[in-house]
């Protein structure tokens, strides 16, 4: 690059660090988030996981909950059974889990059976929003349990609504209901520009699952 351009660079990248500072100046309410990971692209799940490990790296108590059945013999299951003893600790955070065992999967057809399986866990992981402790809470896949009429989205929003101030909540699932979407603070939706499978490559342990 020659002198001009390299100096065009700079002052670019000077009024652009002018900018960023301005708005890290202006942020500076100290609250919880409620993050939405929506779309029908893959890393949902994925991004709040990789949020997770951030928190509990951190040394905070989280928890995931999830909403479907048989979603925890996955690598990342594995992982958290092998890393937290049986209350949850590791030495330095702590994790709890709730998922259900009964219910509802992608190839349900039990209405009752589904409904009462997703009010279990919900009823499970209701402490959780009333505990100051309890940093990050992971609802993984439950727009589902809102689609199907699992769970009341107006309770659901009753309870977020009112959890403790510095408590981050991060909600994953397709179709995110608009209600859920006006609550958030951070909301991405993520969008199927290609995905293996319709390329016929075989879904694959340590990618899928
Ligand atoms: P991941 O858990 O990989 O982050 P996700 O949470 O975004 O995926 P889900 O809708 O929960 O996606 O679906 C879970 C499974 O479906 C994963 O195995 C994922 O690879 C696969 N999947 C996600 N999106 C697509 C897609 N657009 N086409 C085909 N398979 C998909
Ligand atoms: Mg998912």
């Amino acid at each position: 690059m020659n002198k001009e351009k390299i100096q065009r660079h700079n002052d670019r990248m000077k009024r652009h660090k002018k900018v960023v500072d301005e708005k890290i100046e202006k942020a500076n309410i100290e609250q919880g988030v409620l993050i939405v990971i929506t779309g029908n692209g893959k890393g949902k799940t994925t991004s709040a996981l990789g949020t997770l490990l951030r928190s509990l790296g951190h040394g905070h108590q989280c928890a995931l909950v999830q909403f479907i059945k048989g979603q925890w013999d996955c690598g990342e299951g594995h992982f958290f059974a092998n890393s937290f003893d049986k209350k949850g600790n590791n030495g330095q955070g702590g994790l709890t889990t709730y998922t259900m065992d009964t219910g509802f999967t992608w190839n349900s057809q039990d209405f009752e059976e589904d409904k009462q399986a997703a009010a279990a866990v919900w009823e499970q992981a209701l402490p959780l929003f009333n505990d100051p402790e309890c940093r990050l809470i992971v609802l993984d896949e439950i727009t589902y349990m809102f689609k199907y009429k699992y769970l009341e989205l107006s309770e659901v929003i009753t309870v977020l609504k009112n959890r403790p101030k510095h408590q981050n909540v991060i909600i994953t699932g397709r179709g995110a209901p608009k209600e859920l979407i006006e609550l958030a603070d951070t909301v991405s939706e993520i969008q199927p520009v290609k995905h293996a499978f319709n390329q016929r490559i075989k879904a694959q342990e340590g990618i899928e699952w």
